[in-house]
């Protein structure tokens, strides 16, 4: 186990080397919240300047651990990473005071006189456990919701990324309160200690396969938890589609960090009549935006271009029309398109998260629909379509964590959107407004005088009191 120290600017001291333990850790960040100041609004806007301020002055930090984690280029690194972070405290640190605004609300007569208002309030000491596929943005940006409500917190970052991790370690407590956040680095046994924290709350980003063991580890405690999970988002392609768009679109979002991205698109559902040509073009674009580069795109580690290599190992039934070649060893693999699997086979039931792209061929709206909808919620559901009634009809009859129409992936980048799953996707949602109320309790408060205190509500009750009761109450 590697905890680190947050203690002060001199950086990372792992618990073998002697430092707190994590249940120490926690206590400290216990008795900062309980000391009060998380709760100012100006102490919230520090911690929000801060991360921005540690995006910008340490972006080559960033993008060299991003690099070698993931191996991004630069522009993919601030551009899925650290921008979308940035823009997410920014927006946060816009609006907090009509956040934080406390609302009045009226009083039934049963209650009157008095004053009603319900604030937001902070839940304490919270915990936030990050992926390794946008290891800075998928830590940092529930950091931002979480420090916005002010809370405490200990990050989790993934042990997949451990360069972005030992990144995030060092520079977090030197760019916010140092006393307000803890980063604990680590895998599965570090974060069950956490859990077993009893925590104000869990917030988790990964696989629902994981999500399941972690809202059972906090299932004791009765720590809440918002569940950030994965799933087979799929693309509709319908056939009056603009399919030059749609491939160019759907080539750039699988390519985007080699496909692994929660809501990168995960498989397609095709009209038969658009099917060649969408193909075609998808095949040419994802060549064309390799910029001539042949082999394969990064996959983060050997363990999952095996996991890769194996589903197209399977026994598919589909047809490879492009790429084909994982290579676990060189941890990369090739865009690849297989064409029409056989329903029930692995590449249509596990979730891709890599290079790979599913094609079915379906004849027309109703049976992708229907296709979808007998598996399990997706995180999102994507439509090409010319027709606004096509559109409508997919966003009413798919539920899933989100829609977007002859677009993909770009909801997540709109802060008054709510982003989160739902069902097996996730349950719960951040992001604005959406990720304060998730780190916030909404605390009623009831003021009442002395006086007058009518004798009329206390028994023992007679008819007539009781008929003036009827009335009131
Ligand atoms: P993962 O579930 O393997 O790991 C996520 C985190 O959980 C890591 O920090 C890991 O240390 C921790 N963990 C692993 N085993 C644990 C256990 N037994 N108990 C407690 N904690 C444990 O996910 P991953 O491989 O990092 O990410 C890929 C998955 O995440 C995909 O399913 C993807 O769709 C999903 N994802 C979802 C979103 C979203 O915003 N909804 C974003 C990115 C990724």
């Amino acid at each position: 186990m590697s905890v680190t120290e947050t203690g002060g600017p001199t950086g990372a001291v792992g618990a073998d080397a002697g430092g707190p333990s994590v249940a120490e850790q926690v206590a400290r960040l216990r008795a900062t919240f309980r000391g009060g100041r998380t709760r100012d609004r100006s102490w919230r806007l520090r911690q929000l300047g801060g991360l921005e301020r540690m995006l910008t002055e340490a972006e080559d930090e960033f993008v060299a651990a991003l690099a070698a984690d993931l191996g991004r280029p630069r522009v993919e690194a601030w551009m899925a990473d650290l921008a979308p972070t940035v823009a997410e405290s920014r927006h946060a640190r816009r609006h907090l005071r009509r956040w934080m605004r406390p609302h009045r609300v009226g009083l039934p007569l049963s209650v009157q006189p008095g004053s009603a208002r319900w604030v937001h309030e902070p839940l304490g000491v919270v915990l936030v456990i990050g992926p390794w596929n946008y290891p800075a943005y998928l830590t940092l940006a529930p950091l931002v919701a979480a420090f916005a409500a002010g809370n405490c917190a200990v990050v989790k970052p993934s042990e997949y990324a451990p360069a972005t991790a030992e990144v995030l370690a060092r520079l977090l407590p030197r760019y916010t309160d140092p006393d307000a956040v803890a980063v604990v680095t680590g895998g599965p046994g570090e974060t069950q200690e956490l859990l077993a924290q009893g925590l104000d709350h869990a917030f988790f980003t990964g696989s629902p396969e994981v999500g399941a063991k972690v809202m059972a580890a906090a299932a004791p405690h009765l720590t809440p938890v918002t569940l950030e999970l994965g799933g087979k988002s799929p693309v509709i392609v319908a056939a009056d589609a603009d399919v030059e768009v749609a491939a160019r679109r759907i080539a750039w979002t699988k390519l985007m960090n080699s496909g692994q991205t929660c809501v990168a698109p995960d498989y397609l559902l095709v009209d038969s009549a658009v099917r060649d040509e969408l193909v075609e073009r998808l095949v040419a674009e994802t060549a064309r935006m390799r910029g001539g580069a042949g082999g394969g795109v990064r996959i983060v580690d050997a363990r999952q271009a095996a996991r890769l290599a194996g589903l197209l190992a399977d026994d598919h039934g589909g047809t490879v029309v492009a790429g084909g070649t994982i290579d676990p060893e060189a941890r990369t693999g090739e865009p690849t398109v297989v064409l029409d699997p056989r329903p029930g086979s692995r590449l249509l039931t596990e979730e891709i998260f890599g290079p790979i792209l599913p094609v079915l061929t379906v004849d027309g709206v109703d049976a992708a629909i229907a296709h979808v909808n007998a598996g399990p919620k997706p995180l999102a559901a994507y439509v090409f379509t010319g027709s606004s009634r096509t559109a409508e009809r997919v966003t009413r009859e798919v539920p899933a964590g989100a829609t977007v129409v002859n677009h993909l992936m770009f909801h997540v980048l709109v802060p008054r959107l709510p982003f989160g799953g739902v069902g097996r996707s996730g349950s719960g949602a951040y992001h604005g407004r959406f990720g304060f109320e998730t780190f916030s309790h909404r605390r009623a408060v009831l003021r009442k005088p002395a006086r007058p205190d009518p004798g009329i509500v206390y028994p023992p009750y007679d008819g007539r009191t009781e008929r003036l009761l009827r009335r009131i109450f």
